[in-house]
Protein backbone atom coordinates (compact mmCIF):
# COMPACT_ATOMS: atom_id res chain seq x y z
CA UNK A 1 0.00 0.00 0.00
CA UNK A 2 1.05 3.56 -0.45
CA UNK A 3 2.04 5.47 2.60
CA UNK A 4 0.24 8.73 1.33
CA UNK A 5 -3.27 6.99 1.34
CA UNK A 6 -3.36 6.92 5.14
CA UNK A 7 -3.10 10.45 4.88
CA UNK A 8 -6.53 10.98 3.31
CA UNK A 9 -4.11 11.43 -0.11
CA UNK A 10 -6.03 9.98 -3.43
CA UNK A 11 -4.34 6.86 -5.36
CA UNK A 12 -3.52 8.92 -8.24
CA UNK A 13 -1.71 11.62 -6.19
CA UNK A 14 0.10 8.92 -3.88
CA UNK A 15 1.02 7.25 -7.15
CA UNK A 16 2.34 10.94 -8.83
CA UNK A 17 3.69 11.59 -5.63
CA UNK A 18 5.70 8.39 -5.52
CA UNK A 19 6.84 8.23 -9.20
CA UNK A 20 9.11 11.42 -8.08
CA UNK A 21 10.33 9.90 -5.18
CA UNK A 22 8.57 12.04 -2.84
CA UNK A 23 7.89 10.14 0.28
CA UNK A 24 6.84 11.60 3.80
CA UNK A 25 9.66 13.37 5.25
CA UNK A 26 10.48 14.72 1.77
CA UNK A 27 6.70 16.41 1.60
CA UNK A 28 7.37 17.21 4.87
CA UNK A 29 10.72 18.98 4.49
CA UNK A 30 9.96 20.43 1.24
CA UNK A 31 8.51 23.93 0.86
CA UNK A 32 5.32 23.80 -0.91
CA UNK A 33 6.77 26.54 -3.35
CA UNK A 34 9.82 23.94 -3.93
CA UNK A 35 7.35 20.81 -4.39
CA UNK A 36 5.97 23.02 -7.30
CA UNK A 37 9.60 24.03 -8.53
CA UNK A 38 11.73 21.43 -7.83
CA UNK A 39 9.42 18.26 -8.35
CA UNK A 40 6.94 19.85 -10.97
CA UNK A 41 3.66 19.51 -9.07
CA UNK A 42 0.80 22.15 -9.64
CA UNK A 43 0.04 24.26 -6.72
CA UNK A 44 -3.11 22.42 -5.80
CA UNK A 45 -1.33 19.06 -6.00
CA UNK A 46 1.17 20.27 -3.42
CA UNK A 47 -1.51 22.34 -1.33
CA UNK A 48 -2.79 18.52 -0.88
CA UNK A 49 0.51 17.13 0.02
CA UNK A 50 1.44 19.63 2.61
CA UNK A 51 -2.14 19.91 4.52
CA UNK A 52 -2.46 16.28 4.30
CA UNK A 53 0.63 14.91 6.22
CA UNK A 54 0.12 16.98 8.76
CA UNK A 55 -2.38 14.65 10.09
CA UNK A 56 -2.01 11.59 12.01
CA UNK A 57 -1.51 8.38 9.48
CA UNK A 58 -4.96 5.85 9.35
CA UNK A 59 -3.86 2.51 10.64
CA UNK A 60 -3.06 0.20 8.13
CA UNK A 61 -5.22 -2.69 8.64
CA UNK A 62 -7.63 -0.11 9.10
CA UNK A 63 -7.53 1.12 5.26
CA UNK A 64 -7.19 -2.06 4.04
CA UNK A 65 -10.59 -3.54 5.43
CA UNK A 66 -11.93 -0.43 4.46
CA UNK A 67 -10.92 -0.73 0.86
CA UNK A 68 -11.46 -4.13 0.38
CA UNK A 69 -15.32 -3.86 2.27
CA UNK A 70 -15.54 -1.19 -0.79
CA UNK A 71 -14.06 -3.13 -3.07
CA UNK A 72 -11.66 -0.29 -3.85
CA UNK A 73 -14.61 1.88 -4.90
CA UNK A 74 -16.45 5.02 -4.38
CA UNK A 75 -19.14 3.90 -2.41
CA UNK A 76 -21.30 7.35 -3.71
CA UNK A 77 -21.03 6.85 -7.90
CA UNK A 78 -19.69 2.89 -7.14
CA UNK A 79 -17.09 4.26 -9.48
CA UNK A 80 -19.03 5.40 -12.27
CA UNK A 81 -17.30 8.85 -12.12
CA UNK A 82 -13.88 7.70 -11.61
CA UNK A 83 -11.49 4.68 -10.63
CA UNK A 84 -9.15 6.92 -8.18
CA UNK A 85 -10.10 6.22 -4.42
CA UNK A 86 -9.83 9.10 -1.66
CA UNK A 87 -10.13 8.27 2.19
CA UNK A 88 -12.64 10.71 3.54
CA UNK A 89 -12.84 11.27 6.89
CA UNK A 90 -17.47 11.41 7.31
CA UNK A 91 -16.83 14.04 10.11
CA UNK A 92 -14.24 15.98 8.90
CA UNK A 93 -10.80 15.79 10.49
CA UNK A 94 -10.07 18.89 11.47
CA UNK A 95 -13.62 18.57 13.74
CA UNK A 96 -12.42 15.30 14.43
CA UNK A 97 -9.40 13.81 14.23
CA UNK A 98 -11.32 10.85 14.36
CA UNK A 99 -9.44 8.00 11.99
CA UNK A 100 -11.76 4.75 13.16
CA UNK A 101 -13.16 2.95 11.02
CA UNK A 102 -17.04 4.42 11.29
CA UNK A 103 -15.48 7.62 10.52
CA UNK A 104 -14.12 6.78 6.95
CA UNK A 105 -15.23 5.93 3.60
CA UNK A 106 -13.62 5.41 0.43
CA UNK A 107 -14.98 8.01 -2.48
CA UNK A 108 -13.49 9.40 -5.56
CA UNK A 109 -12.38 12.98 -6.29
CA UNK A 110 -15.09 14.10 -7.35
CA UNK A 111 -17.81 12.81 -4.68
CA UNK A 112 -15.05 13.43 -2.36
CA UNK A 113 -15.25 17.62 -3.36
CA UNK A 114 -18.87 17.46 -3.24
CA UNK A 115 -18.54 15.93 0.16
CA UNK A 116 -16.49 19.19 1.15
CA UNK A 117 -18.17 22.07 -0.59
CA UNK A 118 -19.76 23.24 3.16
CA UNK A 119 -22.29 25.80 3.67
CA UNK A 120 -23.30 25.68 -0.03
CA UNK A 121 -26.80 25.42 -0.30
CA UNK A 122 -26.29 22.41 -3.75
CA UNK A 123 -28.45 20.05 -4.68
CA UNK A 124 -26.11 17.87 -5.06
CA UNK A 125 -23.97 18.38 -1.82
CA UNK A 126 -22.95 15.13 -0.33
CA UNK A 127 -23.73 15.18 3.66
CA UNK A 128 -22.28 12.79 6.10
CA UNK A 129 -25.90 11.04 6.74
CA UNK A 130 -25.65 10.51 2.29
CA UNK A 131 -21.91 9.17 3.23
CA UNK A 132 -22.66 6.62 6.24
CA UNK A 133 -26.06 5.25 4.64
CA UNK A 134 -24.13 4.94 1.05
CA UNK A 135 -21.13 3.10 3.03
CA UNK A 136 -23.59 0.69 4.76
CA UNK A 137 -25.09 -0.18 1.79
CA UNK A 138 -22.12 -0.39 -0.58
CA UNK A 139 -20.39 -2.41 1.81
CA UNK A 140 -23.29 -4.65 1.61
CA UNK A 141 -23.40 -4.96 -2.12
CA UNK A 142 -20.14 -5.58 -2.78
CA UNK A 143 -19.68 -8.78 0.64
CA UNK A 144 -23.24 -10.26 -1.13
CA UNK A 145 -21.53 -9.81 -4.74
CA UNK A 146 -18.10 -11.56 -3.14
CA UNK A 147 -20.06 -14.04 -1.97
CA UNK A 148 -21.84 -14.86 -5.15
CA UNK A 149 -18.33 -15.13 -6.82
CA UNK A 150 -17.54 -18.19 -4.81
CA UNK A 151 -20.72 -19.55 -4.96
CA UNK A 152 -20.60 -19.90 -8.29
CA UNK A 153 -16.50 -20.65 -8.06
CA UNK A 154 -17.65 -23.59 -5.57
CA UNK A 155 -16.14 -22.76 -2.94
CA UNK A 156 -17.10 -25.08 -0.48
CA UNK A 157 -14.91 -27.70 1.49
CA UNK A 158 -17.39 -30.48 1.92
CA UNK A 159 -19.91 -30.45 0.21
CA UNK A 160 -22.72 -32.63 1.92
CA UNK A 161 -25.30 -32.77 0.00
CA UNK A 162 -26.01 -32.90 -3.64
CA UNK A 163 -29.57 -34.05 -5.33
CA UNK A 164 -28.21 -35.57 -8.25
CA UNK A 165 -31.58 -36.17 -10.10
CA UNK A 166 -32.62 -32.56 -9.43
CA UNK A 167 -29.28 -31.78 -11.05
CA UNK A 168 -29.52 -34.00 -14.28
CA UNK A 169 -32.51 -32.32 -14.59
CA UNK A 170 -31.68 -28.93 -14.20
CA UNK A 171 -28.60 -29.62 -15.99
CA UNK A 172 -30.85 -30.70 -19.23
CA UNK A 173 -33.33 -28.05 -18.94
CA UNK A 174 -30.84 -25.15 -19.06
CA UNK A 175 -27.88 -26.72 -21.40
CA UNK A 176 -30.17 -29.07 -23.36
CA UNK A 177 -27.89 -31.42 -22.88
CA UNK A 178 -25.75 -32.97 -20.23
CA UNK A 179 -22.44 -30.80 -19.52
CA UNK A 180 -19.24 -32.46 -19.87
CA UNK A 181 -16.75 -32.28 -17.07
CA UNK A 182 -13.31 -33.19 -16.24
CA UNK A 183 -14.33 -36.42 -14.61
CA UNK A 184 -16.81 -37.46 -17.40
CA UNK A 185 -14.72 -39.44 -19.34
CA UNK A 186 -13.19 -40.96 -16.43
CA UNK A 187 -16.39 -42.09 -14.51
CA UNK A 188 -18.29 -43.51 -18.09
CA UNK A 189 -14.85 -45.43 -18.17
CA UNK A 190 -15.17 -46.62 -15.01
CA UNK A 191 -18.82 -47.57 -15.68
CA UNK A 192 -19.44 -45.22 -12.81
CA UNK A 193 -22.21 -43.52 -14.95
CA UNK A 194 -24.57 -43.93 -17.75
CA UNK A 195 -24.32 -42.18 -21.14
CA UNK A 196 -27.51 -40.25 -19.94
CA UNK A 197 -25.80 -38.77 -16.71
CA UNK A 198 -26.93 -41.29 -14.25
CA UNK A 199 -25.33 -43.04 -11.81
CA UNK A 200 -24.93 -46.98 -13.03
CA UNK A 201 -27.62 -48.88 -11.21
CA UNK A 202 -25.35 -52.20 -11.69
CA UNK A 203 -22.95 -50.72 -9.34
CA UNK A 204 -25.30 -51.41 -6.47
CA UNK A 205 -25.55 -55.07 -7.16
CA UNK A 206 -22.20 -55.49 -8.11
CA UNK A 207 -20.62 -53.96 -5.00
CA UNK A 208 -23.97 -54.82 -2.62
CA UNK A 209 -24.31 -51.37 -1.79
CA UNK A 210 -27.31 -49.90 -0.17
CA UNK A 211 -29.10 -47.85 -3.47
CA UNK A 212 -30.63 -45.68 -1.00
CA UNK A 213 -28.05 -44.16 -0.33
CA UNK A 214 -26.20 -43.86 -3.57
CA UNK A 215 -23.15 -41.55 -2.43
CA UNK A 216 -23.03 -42.53 1.23
CA UNK A 217 -21.22 -45.71 1.39
CA UNK A 218 -19.99 -45.05 -2.37
CA UNK A 219 -16.56 -43.85 -1.43
CA UNK A 220 -13.73 -46.40 -1.80
CA UNK A 221 -15.51 -47.12 -5.71
CA UNK A 222 -15.31 -43.24 -6.32
CA UNK A 223 -18.20 -41.32 -4.89
CA UNK A 224 -16.09 -38.27 -4.15
CA UNK A 225 -15.35 -38.19 -8.32
CA UNK A 226 -19.09 -38.37 -8.82
CA UNK A 227 -20.11 -35.75 -5.87
CA UNK A 228 -17.22 -33.60 -6.96
CA UNK A 229 -18.76 -34.35 -11.07
CA UNK A 230 -22.17 -33.35 -10.22
CA UNK A 231 -21.49 -29.80 -8.06
CA UNK A 232 -19.03 -28.83 -10.79
CA UNK A 233 -22.48 -29.67 -13.62
CA UNK A 234 -24.52 -27.67 -11.31
CA UNK A 235 -22.20 -24.46 -10.94
CA UNK A 236 -22.06 -24.91 -14.64
CA UNK A 237 -26.02 -24.54 -15.21
CA UNK A 238 -26.54 -22.22 -12.54
CA UNK A 239 -23.47 -19.60 -14.21
CA UNK A 240 -25.82 -19.60 -17.32
CA UNK A 241 -29.42 -18.30 -15.23
CA UNK A 242 -29.73 -15.66 -12.83
CA UNK A 243 -28.53 -16.79 -9.44
CA UNK A 244 -29.87 -14.74 -6.73
CA UNK A 245 -28.50 -14.13 -2.99
CA UNK A 246 -31.38 -14.89 -0.55
CA UNK A 247 -30.87 -11.82 1.59
CA UNK A 248 -31.84 -10.09 -1.87
CA UNK A 249 -35.13 -11.95 -1.82
CA UNK A 250 -35.97 -11.83 1.41
CA UNK A 251 -37.89 -8.41 1.81
CA UNK A 252 -41.51 -7.88 1.43
CA UNK A 253 -41.13 -5.54 -1.81
CA UNK A 254 -39.50 -8.69 -3.23
CA UNK A 255 -42.25 -11.01 -1.68
CA UNK A 256 -44.79 -8.85 -3.85
CA UNK A 257 -42.94 -9.08 -7.41
CA UNK A 258 -42.60 -12.58 -7.17
CA UNK A 259 -39.94 -14.95 -6.22
CA UNK A 260 -41.42 -18.31 -6.44
CA UNK A 261 -39.49 -20.06 -9.17
CA UNK A 262 -36.28 -18.22 -8.80
CA UNK A 263 -33.00 -19.90 -8.40
CA UNK A 264 -31.12 -18.50 -5.24
CA UNK A 265 -28.32 -19.49 -3.08
CA UNK A 266 -27.77 -18.92 0.74
CA UNK A 267 -24.80 -18.17 2.92
CA UNK A 268 -24.60 -18.94 6.68
CA UNK A 269 -26.01 -20.79 9.63
CA UNK A 270 -28.77 -22.89 9.34
CA UNK A 271 -30.66 -25.13 11.94
CA UNK A 272 -31.08 -28.63 10.88
CA UNK A 273 -33.60 -31.34 11.98
CA UNK A 274 -35.88 -34.12 10.95
CA UNK A 275 -39.71 -34.49 12.13
CA UNK A 276 -38.88 -37.29 14.14
CA UNK A 277 -35.88 -39.42 14.41
CA UNK A 278 -33.02 -38.47 15.70
CA UNK A 279 -30.56 -40.14 13.66
CA UNK A 280 -30.78 -39.08 9.56
CA UNK A 281 -29.87 -42.33 7.71
CA UNK A 282 -31.68 -43.81 4.18
CA UNK A 283 -34.65 -44.86 6.48
CA UNK A 284 -35.52 -41.02 7.83
CA UNK A 285 -38.22 -38.99 6.24
CA UNK A 286 -36.94 -36.26 4.61
CA UNK A 287 -35.13 -33.90 6.82
CA UNK A 288 -35.51 -29.96 6.95
CA UNK A 289 -33.20 -27.21 7.64
CA UNK A 290 -33.97 -23.57 8.29
CA UNK A 291 -33.45 -20.01 8.80
CA UNK A 292 -35.51 -17.87 10.79
CA UNK A 293 -35.73 -14.29 9.85
CA UNK A 294 -39.16 -12.49 10.75
CA UNK A 295 -41.52 -12.54 9.38
CA UNK A 296 -39.62 -14.92 7.07
CA UNK A 297 -39.49 -18.19 7.87
CA UNK A 298 -37.06 -20.36 5.40
CA UNK A 299 -37.04 -24.36 4.72
CA UNK A 300 -35.31 -26.52 2.34
CA UNK A 301 -36.12 -30.10 2.21
CA UNK A 302 -33.49 -32.53 2.30
CA UNK A 303 -33.57 -35.99 0.84
CA UNK A 304 -31.63 -38.41 2.88
CA UNK A 305 -30.52 -40.61 0.00
CA UNK A 306 -28.28 -38.00 -1.51
CA UNK A 307 -26.74 -36.72 1.39
CA UNK A 308 -23.00 -37.64 0.68
CA UNK A 309 -21.45 -38.78 3.99
CA UNK A 310 -22.15 -40.25 7.60
CA UNK A 311 -20.34 -36.93 8.87
CA UNK A 312 -22.86 -34.74 7.26
CA UNK A 313 -25.47 -36.64 8.60
CA UNK A 314 -23.58 -35.90 11.82
CA UNK A 315 -23.63 -32.23 11.11
CA UNK A 316 -26.97 -31.21 9.72
CA UNK A 317 -28.13 -31.61 12.95
CA UNK A 318 -25.97 -29.30 14.85
CA UNK A 319 -26.60 -25.68 13.33
CA UNK A 320 -24.00 -26.02 10.44
CA UNK A 321 -22.77 -22.56 8.22
CA UNK A 322 -23.56 -23.68 4.97
CA UNK A 323 -23.36 -22.23 1.39
CA UNK A 324 -27.11 -23.73 0.14
CA UNK A 325 -28.11 -23.65 -3.56
CA UNK A 326 -31.75 -24.19 -4.22
CA UNK A 327 -34.95 -23.08 -6.06
CA UNK A 328 -37.90 -20.87 -4.18
CA UNK A 329 -40.88 -23.61 -4.81
CA UNK A 330 -43.67 -22.05 -2.66
CA UNK A 331 -44.56 -19.78 -0.63
CA UNK A 332 -47.37 -19.11 1.78
CA UNK A 333 -48.61 -17.18 4.89
CA UNK A 334 -48.88 -19.52 7.99
CA UNK A 335 -49.14 -19.03 11.57
CA UNK A 336 -45.66 -19.93 13.73
CA UNK A 337 -45.88 -19.46 17.68
CA UNK A 338 -48.74 -17.17 17.37
CA UNK A 339 -47.35 -15.01 14.90
CA UNK A 340 -48.03 -14.29 10.79
CA UNK A 341 -45.50 -15.92 9.27
CA UNK A 342 -44.43 -16.25 5.31
CA UNK A 343 -43.11 -19.49 5.10
CA UNK A 344 -40.79 -20.17 2.07
CA UNK A 345 -39.91 -23.33 0.38
CA UNK A 346 -37.10 -23.70 -1.37
CA UNK A 347 -35.87 -27.17 -2.76
CA UNK A 348 -32.35 -27.35 -2.55
CA UNK A 349 -29.78 -29.04 -4.77
CA UNK A 350 -26.47 -28.77 -3.26
CA UNK A 351 -25.34 -27.45 -0.03
CA UNK A 352 -22.05 -27.80 1.92
CA UNK A 353 -19.59 -25.80 3.71
CA UNK A 354 -18.38 -22.95 2.93
CA UNK A 355 -14.59 -21.32 2.75
CA UNK A 356 -15.73 -18.18 3.31
CA UNK A 357 -19.41 -17.04 4.83
CA UNK A 358 -21.30 -14.13 5.26
CA UNK A 359 -20.43 -11.97 8.47
CA UNK A 360 -23.53 -11.65 9.84
CA UNK A 361 -22.95 -10.24 13.85
CA UNK A 362 -21.92 -6.87 13.78
CA UNK A 363 -18.36 -5.63 14.38
CA UNK A 364 -18.15 -4.79 17.97
CA UNK A 365 -17.78 -0.98 18.15
CA UNK A 366 -14.83 -0.65 20.42
CA UNK A 367 -15.63 3.19 20.58
CA UNK A 368 -19.08 2.82 21.99
CA UNK A 369 -17.75 0.49 25.17
CA UNK A 370 -16.76 2.87 28.59
CA UNK A 371 -14.15 0.42 29.54
CA UNK A 372 -13.72 2.74 32.79
CA UNK A 373 -16.80 0.94 34.25
CA UNK A 374 -14.69 -1.98 34.40
CA UNK A 375 -11.68 -0.84 36.22
ZN1 LIG B 1 -17.71 8.77 -6.68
Amino acid sequence: MNNLIKYGIDNDLATIAESKNLNISTIKNTSKRNLVDKYNLNDYQATILKRSISRHPIDEDIIQELLERSAFTCCICKGHKSDAYIIHHIEHYNKSQDNSYENLAVLCPNDHELAHREGEALANKITPKNIIRAKTKWEKEVESNSIKRLALDGDVNDLDYINVNRVLELALQINSEIPITVYTDRLLDNNLILKTGNINPELYEKYNLNKNTPLKFFAMYGSTMLIQHYYEMLLFTLSKITLYDLDDLLKISEIKKGIVGKYCFYSGGVYGRTYKEKIIDENSTPTLIHIRRKPFFVEWKVDPMYITSSTASWRIGRRPVYLVYGKIIDIQEIEKDGEKTLLIDIRPYAFGIPNKSKQRTPDIHYRDIDYSQYE
